[in-house]
């Protein structure tokens, strides 16, 4: 790459934090490669101060609006993530118990915690009740059974709204599309109002108002409109039936540009909410999670070996699927950032591969790298959401460590796991000290 790429690719990076200095790829002014020689690839690495002035971007756009933030946990899960977030007071959007506890243990107050998802058990609700949840976004009739049944044994009223199922497409990847009729998510528009009805007579039941989230990585906010416009709609013949709703959620979905390029414009997203739904006078909130979060990540990798497979040269990374799956699920391509700006003026072509055994290991083919050695570290970059909060030991590989850069330090906020952390919930147990109804059945 020439320099004068170099500086190109420098001013194509979406935030300050990212930038080659002296033809380093430095994250807040620290050199990536630096990072590198400390902590053993592959890990991922992010920049706090991007992620803090995305959220104070949003969240400035959206004062007019009186939305406020509740991040969605499942983008990326790192306690000290939320702890930051939690800092500048966004609350958090959880999909499971488990991250019910990861945003207690990062110091979020239950006051500020939306509990979404379309299947959470009786374990889970009863945990979120204990802890004095802010809100359960109910997914169908029979989840709202189990909440209703927790709640009266608890003693306690269960704080719920219904989560609309609108029947909008967002025009983004099938696999990540949430509120077309048909999609398992929410329930159905026109059953709302008869629910809502019979949920408001149950004093078990804290009814608040209606939930939307419509799909994720929207770059058109068209469906955003139609969405709300339908909510507001709904919101009205509630309140003719004389319902209450004081809360909308509204979702999610904001997307980036994995490419560098310009994303969807957030003061339009903030008048697409002014226009619809703020002169309804409810409680606002929406649940970002992959733009807070996503370009402030990369995942920093090593070329193991090139190997020429038919006319193509292959690059095998010590990364793999298991520790970022986008590429392999979505067909996601993730850029690549060189680590050292080269003056090599050669622009080469690769396919990038990980070492998993799977053909859809595969990162992409990438026309424009510098020459790529064994032992030539890059990163992939818009890796901050989606990547470590998916990733899996498959094949048998440690959950690989994360860093957080914060004003010219960086820390490791997750050790590697090894695999002397996964054996022992395998320890094999004989066979002849077990019967069905032992607890040596049940424990290791
Ligand atoms: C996943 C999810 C989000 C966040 O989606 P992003 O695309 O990351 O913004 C928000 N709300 C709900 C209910 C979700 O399931």
């Amino acid at each position: 790459m020439t320099n004068q790429n170099a500086q190109e690719q420098t001013t194509q990076l979406q935030h300050d934090s990212f930038a080659y200095l002296n033809g380093e790829l430095c994250i807040e002014g620290l050199s990536v490669d630096e990072i590198a020689d400390k902590v053993p690839t592959p890990f991922y690495c992010y920049s706090a101060s991007t992620i803090r002035n995305a959220y104070t971007l949003l969240s400035d756009r959206l004062r007019p609006t009186g939305a406020s933030i509740c991040f969605a946990v499942k983008a990326n899960s790192n306690i000290s993530v939320l702890r930051l977030l939690s800092e500048l007071e966004s609350g958090m959007d959880i999909v499971s118990g488990g991250e019910l506890e990861r945003a207690l243990a990062a110091g979020v107050p239950p006051s500020k915690i939306v509990f979404s998802g379309v299947g959470k058990t009786r374990a889970e609700i009863t945990r979120a009740l204990g802890v004095g949840i802010h809100q359960i976004n109910v997914e169908s009739r029979a989840e709202l059974d189990v909440i209703r049944d927790v709640a009266r044994i608890m003693n306690c009223r269960a704080p719920i709204v219904f989560r609309v199922n609108p029947d909008v497409d967002a025009q983004t990847h099938a696999k990540i599309s949430t509120g077309k009729k048909g999609d398992k998510f929410g329930i159905a528009i026109e059953e709302i109002r008869e629910l809502y009805a019979k949920a408001a007579e149950s004093p078990e039941l804290d009814l608040q108002g209606l939930a939307v989230h419509i799909g994720s990585q929207l770059l058109n906010l068209s469906p955003y409109r139609t969405a709300y416009v339908r909510l507001a709609s709904l919101v009205k013949k509630l309140r003719s039936d004389g319902l209450p709703v004081r809360r909308l959620d509204l979702g999610g979905g904001l997307g980036i540009r994995y490419d560098f390029g310009v994303g969807p414009n957030v003061s339009e997203y903030a008048g697409i909410i002014q226009d619809t739904v703020t002169s309804l006078g409810c409680e606002l909130t929406v649940e970002p999670g992959r733009w807070l979060v996503g370009p402030a990540g990369m995942l920093v990798t090593e070329v193991l070996y090139l190997k020429e497979t038919g006319d193509t040269v292959t690059a095998i990374v010590d990364a793999a699927m298991n520790d970022l799956m986008r590429p392999s699920l979505y067909g996601a391509i993730h850029p690549v950032l060189p680590l050292q700006s080269s003056d090599d003026r050669a622009q080469c072509a690769y396919q990038i591969v990980g070492p998993v055994c799977e053909t859809s290991d595969v990162f992409g083919s990438y026309g424009d790298l510098p020459p790529l050695h064994s032992g030539t570290r890059v990163a992939f970059g818009c890796a901050g959401a989606y990547g470590a909060s998916m990733a899996s030991s498959y094949n048998s590989r440690d959950l690989i460590a994360e860093v957080l850069v914060d004003g010219g330090r960086f820390r490791v906020i997750r050790r590697r796991q090894t695999i002397d952390d996964l054996l022992p919930l395998e320890k094999p147990t004989p066979w002849s000290t077990i019967n069905s109804c032992t607890d040596a059945a049940i424990a290791l």
